[in-house]
C-alpha cells in the first residue's frame, strides 16, 4: 500500500496529540481547525473511503461514532450541538484518504455546508 498519512499517526510515525486511543480507533485535533473544537475520529485499519466498508466493518464505525458521543461530551457540545461528517471523494471533499470522522462544534455551524 501506497504510504498513508493516517496510518503514519496510527503508527506514530508522525506525532499527534491522542485525545482518545483504543484497541481499534484513534482520536486526535485537526491540524487546520474550522470550529472551536474540530476532532477526526479515525480506525486504526486503513480503509480509503466510506466506500471501501464491507459489512465486518459495521460495528467499527458504530465505534467510531460513541466516540464522537464521549467527545462530544468532554467537550461540553453535547448540548449546545454539533455536526459529525465522513466527506467521501473528490466532490465531497475528501483530502485524505484514510476514513476519518470529523466532529465540529463549539460556534453555529452553516447549512447547507459549501
Ligand atoms: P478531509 O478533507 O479528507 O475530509 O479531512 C482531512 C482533514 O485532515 C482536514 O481537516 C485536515 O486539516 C486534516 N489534516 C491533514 N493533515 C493533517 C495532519 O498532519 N495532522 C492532523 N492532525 N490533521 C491533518
Ligand atoms: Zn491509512
Amino acid at each position: 500500500m501506497a504510504s498513508c498519512l493516517f496510518c503514519d499517526i496510527v503508527n506514530n510515525k508522525i506525532q499527534s496529540e491522542k485525545l482518545i486511543e483504543n484497541d481499534s480507533i484513534i482520536a486526535f485535533e485537526d491540524i487546520n481547525p474550522q470550529a472551536p473544537t474540530h476532532i477526526l475520529i479515525i480506525p486504526k485499519k486503513h480503509i480509503s473511503t466510506i466506500n471501501d466498508f464491507n459489512p465486518n466493518d459495521s460495528e467499527l464505525i458504530g465505534e467510531m461514532f460513541l466516540v464522537a458521543q464521549k467527545l462530544a461530551k468532554t467537550e461540553n457540545i453535547n448540548s449546545t450541538g454539533y455536526r459529525t461528517v465522513f466527506n467521501c471523494n473528490e466532490d465531497g471533499g475528501q483530502t485524505v484518504y484514510h476514513i476519518h470522522l470529523h466532529l465540529l462544534g463549539g460556534r453555529k455551524l452553516g447549512w447547507p455546508p459549501g
